[in-house]
């Protein structure tokens, strides 16, 4: 449930619109989502499962900790982008202000970015003008801040996918230990488990483009880590009869 997977990941001053790196972003957003809720969600119910048969307790532990979930990634990613919105619109508006204040400067600072990108100083001048005279706030926002200022990510929408994405990944898990017999109940979760995640770590690395082995041989590990757990803890409980 540590909803930074899902957000510092994301969005940090990377505004989403329709560029596809942005929406690259939200995939991987996505998939790191789906990710936490298979690990935490298969460690609870693999825990519960290995301290009792009784299916309307195992039931009832898996929902309850799909909800919790759900909802602190979704309380998490609210908080955390509109922290990030706000400082934001705070530096807007200070480019708003120096701007209706200060424009020759900040006609000069403009230019200077182009031409620390390598232009001449004639032509980053002129481009400089050309911008200004076409739209000088959002030239702005773009240049110096990286911002672009119609396409600022919305906290709601990032609440909502977080929890969405948490939400498919943890079903996974709750179906794989509710639909087999008593039995198979923890082999088949934590094989359902370690499959779903070497599919999640191979997406994400391919998304992320780093070296898809070594990601699905952490993402497993750490799935198998947090099943094997839960269930010492399980068996100690059953054990101990509680
Ligand atoms: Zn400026």
């Amino acid at each position: 449930m540590a909803r930074t997977t899902s957000a510092s990941g994301a969005h940090p001053h990377e505004p989403h619109g329709d560029s596809f790196a942005a929406k690259l972003n939200w995939l991987r957003a996505g998939v790191l989502g789906a990710n936490d809720g298979i690990v935490s969600t298969a460690g609870l119910v693999v825990g519960v499962a290995a301290a009792t048969t009784d299916t309307a307790a195992l039931f009832t532990a898996g929902i309850a900790g799909i909800s919790a979930g759900a909802i602190s990634m979704a309380v998490g990613e609210y908080v955390s982008v509109s922290t990030q919105r706000d400082s934001e619109r705070a530096l807007l508006a200070k480019e708003r202000r120096e701007l209706r204040d200060e424009p020759d400067y900040e006609l000069a600072e403009l230019a200077a970015i182009y031409r620390a990108k390598g232009l001449t100083p004639e032509t980053a001048r002129k481009v400089a003008e050309e911008l200004t005279a076409h739209d000088a706030f959002t030239a702005h926002a773009e240049a110096e801040l990286g911002l672009n200022p119609a396409e600022l990510t919305n906290p709601w929408q990032a609440a909502l996918s977080s929890a969405v994405a948490f939400t498919l990944g943890a079903l996974l898990p709750l179906l794989a230990i509710l639909s087999p017999p008593v039995t198979a109940r923890i082999p088949v979760t934590f094989a359902a488990v370690l499959a779903a995640l070497a599919l999640t770590g191979s997406v994400s690395a391919r998304l992320g483009g780093s070296s898809r082995g070594r990601a699905v041989l952490r993402v497993v590990l750490g799935g198998a880590l947090a099943m094997a757990v839960t269930y010492g803890i399980g068996q100690l409980a059953d054990v101990a009869g509680i």
